[in-house]
């Protein structure tokens, strides 16, 4: 038998997965053996999977059940299936994705009893992803109750910030009660961060400002590939237009849709989480494809503004960064939206960046011209190669030093 980790990354109508391989390599990368997803959860769940060499193992409706089908089913399904077509591999641990770390949590921890009502407390700051990160680690530790659980921060690359950079104008009291800016998307930037001397040789130490633009979106400003400062803060509605998220929004609006518009806390967060960003400019969708193919006027209005904002906050994060050296794509939109890229390069030529069109049409890697003073870049994540090698070294920690009692 195998040792081998399990990464799992619940999302609210998706369960992604990743299974690597024991040990790591020389340059602490792990093998994925296999890796896939239950989407739709909910609505017409389906199952995939894709093995080490990129053939596709799965591919099945799993409908028949939806009505019952939640993620508890979900990863069931995923787990039953896994025993079936790993039998040469014995789970060390598993890794999960938790979007809120707050305060507490600064690297990948091994889940008990204690750690789960922590990260329970931490639901308000993140309704739309907690819970299902929750959920994952419920179902595992139930199915799996011999195997250790452990939880992986999407917040915990952004502690590195400086003091003034998690700050917001508030009577000091508040950020000792934790109100402050966190910043998300972080085992994205983190696995991001490790590749960029591949790529970018010397200049990954220099200034770097990731774009993680999916249906969540966000930027990281990196100096020595450690986080500086992000456009997301004490939840993940601020700083851009996302899916359906508003981003940064004056907080006086909030104010007003309760005093004037009476509407209910519920409804705010509602209105601010689920039917803002892209979804709520356009009156269309969430997705930017189904945007991009669309006539109308509304929906080329909420692409521009997606546009605009990123080209703002990048301006906003080279100014904290005093400058820049490069500029790297990642996640959905920014792996294969050629036209979202171009858009937002050609905007940023004051920052002395010359795209290169022929390489952004075919996803670079490069896509600045070789003579560009700001290179460029599209570089796919791995968020569960993140989670994955943060519960290998969350084991090798406790290996190292077992808790007292034991
Ligand atoms: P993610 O959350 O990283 O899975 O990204 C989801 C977003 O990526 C959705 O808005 C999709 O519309 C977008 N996306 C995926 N593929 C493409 C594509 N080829 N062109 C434009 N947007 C895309």
């Amino acid at each position: 038998m195998n040792d081998a980790i399990l990464a799992v990354d619940a999302g609210s109508s998706s369960v992604k997965f990743g299974v690597f391989a024991l040990p790591a390599a020389r340059d602490g990368e792990l093998a994925r053996l296999v890796h896939g997803q239950i989407e739709g959860i909910g609505v017409a769940p389906r199952f995939s999977a894709v093995g080490a060499g990129g053939e596709t193992l799965a591919q099945d409706d799993v409908a028949d059940v939806a009505t019952q089908f939640d993620h508890q089913a979900a990863l069931s399904h995923t787990l039953d299936w896994l025993v079936q077509h790993l039998s040469g591999q014995r789970l060390a641990a598993v890794g999960h994705r938790i979007v809120h770390g707050g305060s507490l949590f600064a690297e990948p921890v091994r889940v008990t009893p204690r750690v789960l009502s922590q990260l329970e407390a931490l639901v308000s700051l993140a309704p739309l992803h907690q819970p299902h990160g929750i959920a994952g680690i419920r179902a595992l530790a139930e199915r799996l109750p011999d195997v250790p659980q452990i939880a992986c921060f999407d917040t915990a690359f952004h502690r590195t910030q400086p003091a003034v950079a998690q700050l917001f104008g508030l009577p000091r009291e508040l950020s000792g009660d934790g109100i402050r800016r966190y910043g998300f998307h972080g085992l994205s930037y983190q696995y991001i961060a490790s590749q960029l001397p591949k790529y970018l040789g010397t200049d990954s130490d220099g200034r770097v400002i990731v774009a993680h633009l999916g249906n969540g979106a966000s930027l990281c400003a990196l100096r020595g590939r450690r986080s500086v400062a992000s456009t997301m803060g004490f939840t993940a509605l601020d700083g851009l237009l996302m899916g359906t998220r508003c981003g940064g929004l004056d907080p006086g609006v909030v104010l007003y849709l309760i005093e004037e518009k009476h509407m209910t806390t519920v409804q705010v967060a509602e209105l601010l989480y689920e039917r803002s960003g892209l979804l709520g400019v356009s009156g269309l969708s969430s997705d930017l494809r189904v945007l991009l193919a669309s006539d109308k006027p509304a929906a080329a209005q909420a692409i521009d503004l997606f546009v605009y904002r990123i080209v703002r906050e990048l301006g906003s994060l080279a100014a904290a960064l005093g400058g820049l050296d490069a500029l790297v794509f990642t996640a959905g939109i920014g792996e294969n939206s050629a036209h979202i890229r171009q858009r937002v390069c050609e905007q940023l030529g004051w920052l002395g960046l010359k795209l290169d069109r022929a390489a952004n049409e075919v996803h670079g890697p490069r896509i600045g011209t070789a003579d560009s003073p700001v290179s460029a870049w599209v570089i796919a994540t791995n968020e569960e190669q993140v989670i994955a090698r943060g519960a290998l070294d969350e084991l090798l920690r406790a290996r190292a030093s077992p808790p007292s009692g034991h």
